[in-house]
């Protein structure tokens, strides 16, 4: 019997859904003795758009941060291309191919929207030498692509200071796709947008999945009708249900945890 996976004596070895990029299996999350996650089950496959909604506390920017390796694991599995990662540092995740984008835009605000995509290129080293330093026509036609899946062509030139919050979170979301990765996960991206830049970044979404696997995490229904495939319904750190936009909102258990209460407050 091949014991590389980890197994115990009777049962079959855990391993990862055939296809999957990425592979979530009874992922149990636990702090000081809270079971923030309590046995997460996610798929992601190539070139999906992921969408996970849920009340607040349900878990789901603690199940990015598990993938992440930000949040230790405390039971269950993570598989990336079929390769157990669980507990890998935060690094070595990035490096092998998941880029995480947080809450909080990350730039730096008195570069130009160019070269904060050029440092985020992979073998930049350090802010002066990657500037500095001659830009190849590689790199040079790779920023100019980013900009134009993240709709920043036209403001490549402009200082990121110069430019609106929902501007920024785009130069964030183009940092981590001069990376390369095979997933991107976004937690919240459009918090603070306007009703605009709201639907701009579901565009770029859209675009973004046919290069990248996508996994958001979003509470504005109208955003999530918009880009959604896949929606994955969390509460209180199990999954409730997970299906298409109209199986998720009929879905009774969703209503009276999730969407009941959207509908009264927005009545
Ligand atoms: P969501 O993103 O769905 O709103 P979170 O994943 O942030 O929820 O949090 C899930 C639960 O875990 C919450 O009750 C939160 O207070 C708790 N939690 C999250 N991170 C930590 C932490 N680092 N230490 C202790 N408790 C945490
Ligand atoms: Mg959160």
């Amino acid at each position: 019997m091949n014991t590389t996976t980890s197994a115990s004596i009777d049962s079959a070895p855990v391993t990862h859904t055939e296809g999957a990029i990425l592979s979530i299996k009874d992922l149990k999350v636990v702090f000081s003795g809270f079971k923030a996650l309590k046995g997460v089950n996610l798929d992601v496959g190539e070139n999906e758009i992921v969408t996970i909604i849920g009340p607040n506390g349900a878990g789901k920017s603690t199940l990015l941060d598990a993938i992440v390796g930000k949040s230790p694991v405390a039971s269950g599995h993570v598989f990336y291309h079929g390769k157990d990662i669980t507990n890998r540092s935060a690094f070595e995740v990035a490096r092998m191919g998941i880029g995480r984008k947080f809450q909080n835009p990350n730039v730096y605000n008195e570069l130009t929207v160019f070269d904060n995509i050029l440092l985020a290129l992979k073998g930049s080293h350090g802010v002066f030498s990657s500037i500095k330093s001659k830009l190849t026509a590689a790199k040079r036609d790779k920023i100019i692509t980013v900009l134009d899946r993240v709709g920043l062509l036209e403001k490549g030139y402009s200082k990121v200071s110069s430019l609106s919050h929902g501007q920024k979170q785009w130069v964030e979301i183009g940092m981590v796709i001069a990376q390369d990765p095979s997933v991107v996960l976004l937690d919240e991206p459009t918090a603070g947008m306007t009703p605009d830049e709201t639907h701009l970044t579901g565009e770029i979404i859209k675009t973004i999945s046919q290069n990248h696997s996508v996994v958001v995490i979003e509470h504005d229904m109208e955003f999530v009708k918009q880009i959604a495939q896949r929606i994955v319904v969390l509460h209180q750190g199990e999954k409730l249900t997970e299906g298409s936009v109209s199986e998720v909102q009929s879905n009774p258990k969703v209503i009276e945890v999730y969407l009941g209460r959207e509908q009264i407050d927005a009545a």
